[in-house]
């Protein structure tokens, strides 16, 4: 029987500061663990027509695609943004598959120096698919190899040290690149530039979330009613990966405790116990919020403060808690640092007070895109 904390161990090798060992393990995290990644390979769409959602993103691709198929040309670099499990590494398999193309996969922080990523694109057949996620952390090195590669299919190979290095060019198949990354503002211009073809991803409607779960249910053998699926869409802040994991975990309530049926009453029972609420909000992001109105007023206070006052990393609650809370449209961010909007007291159960930070004390209200960091970090104010 899976337990509330074992919801979702985590994969060993991982670096990124949002799965630190701080951080809490959350059924609720658009992170991948090492239990989604298993099953992962089985709920993923397959081609660009099995897609749910991302409308405008996939016309768009598909337009790419069958234009560069027609041409007998690898399409235009393609970069991917938006908040972790919404689709990005999906749709780079997706896109391998339409081209019937080989895919390649890798990451920004697998790629130490600038000798791997030639190790990898040196190695190349024409046509091939490379896919390097969190793109935003490659080192600086390895992005300079990129931009030529990218452009010219060459790469300079330097050879030897100091003042005697020779930089050797090699030409490379021509292929294509799918960047994905959860931070865009983070991608220098000149990278950004080199892409022919950008989307962003959005958060899915609950609709649309409903069908991937019964999608799921339906490759898992999970049975789930109609009210049970929008159950579990409902509190998947908008996020399919989320939407997979909560279906797993509902499934084996139902299972343990139940007929195996998931009806609605079933996923409330289990995502009360798994401290998933109404709205999706779990533990970590009740005591953001909760930090947030309580101790700061409503802010505007910094990120890394409100992060030590949940005993959090910065970045756990900048990847992992506040993109959904601002989308919920209980938190904004401002040039001068988050702030609280009414509905987080109500949220709470609190009285609103007359006098708060989105009062105009705060200043412009910085919409959340996922990426640009102007969010009043390091501000440590209690009351603005
Ligand atoms: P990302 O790379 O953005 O973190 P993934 O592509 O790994 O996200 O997606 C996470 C999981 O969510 C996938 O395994 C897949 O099962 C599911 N998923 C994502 N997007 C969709 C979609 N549009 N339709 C159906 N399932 C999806």
């Amino acid at each position: 029987m899976s337990e509330p904390g074992v919801a979702s161990g985590r994969a060993g090798g991982d670096d990124s500061p949002a799965r630190s060992s701080s951080s809490p393990d959350r059924v609720v995290s658009a992170l991948a663990d090492a239990d989604d990644r298993v099953v992962e390979g089985a709920l993923r769409p397959k081609r660009l027509s099995e897609v749910i959602g991302q409308n405008r993103v996939r016309e768009q691709l598909s337009l790419v695609l069958e234009g560069a198929l027609r041409r007998g040309r690898a399409p235009d670099h393609v970069l991917l943004s938006g908040p972790p499990g919404l689709g990005k590494t999906t749709l780079a398999m997706i896109i391998s598959a339409e081209l019937g193309a080989p895919l390649r996969i890798t990451s920004g922080p697998a790629i130490e120096r600038a000798g791997d990523l030639a190790a990898i694109l040196s190695t190349l057949s024409e046509g091939e698919v490379v896919f390097i996620d969190e793109i935003h952390r490659l080192a600086r090195p390895a992005e300079e190899m990129l931009y030529l590669a990218m452009e010219d299919f060459r790469v300079d190979v330097v050879i030897g040290k100091g003042p005697g290095a020779t930089a050797i060019p090699l030409d490379i198949a021509p292929f294509t690149l799918v960047g994905a990354t959860t931070r865009a503002g983070l991608l220098p211009a000149a990278l950004r530039d080199r892409f022919g073809f950008t989307a962003h991803l959005d958060f899915y409607e609950p609709e649309e979330l409903g069908i991937i779960v019964r999608r799921s249910a339906g490759l898992l053998g999970v049975a789930l009613p109609e009210d049970g699926a929008d159950e579990i869409a409902g509190r998947s802040r908008g996020t399919p990966r989320i939407a997979n994991r909560l279906l797993r975990r509902v499934r084996d309530f139902a299972e343990v405790r139940g007929d195996g049926v998931v009806t609605r009453d079933c996923a409330r029972a289990a995502l009360e116990l798994y401290e998933v609420d109404e709205s999706g909000l779990d533990r970590l992001d009740l005591a953001v919020l909760g930090a947030l109105v309580r101790r700061f007023g409503g802010g505007p206070v910094g990120l890394s403060t409100l992060a030590v006052a949940v005993g959090e990393e910065a970045e756990t609650v900048e990847v992992v808690a506040e993109p959904f809370l601002v989308r919920a449209g209980l938190m904004a961010r401002t040039p001068r640092g988050r702030v609280a909007t009414p509905a987080a007291w109500q949220h709470l159960g609190l009285p609103v007070p007359r006098q708060a930070a989105w009062a105009g004390r705060a200043g412009r209200v910085v919409e959340w895109a996922g990426q640009e960091d102007s969010g009043g970090d390091g501000e440590a104010t209690l009351f603005g």
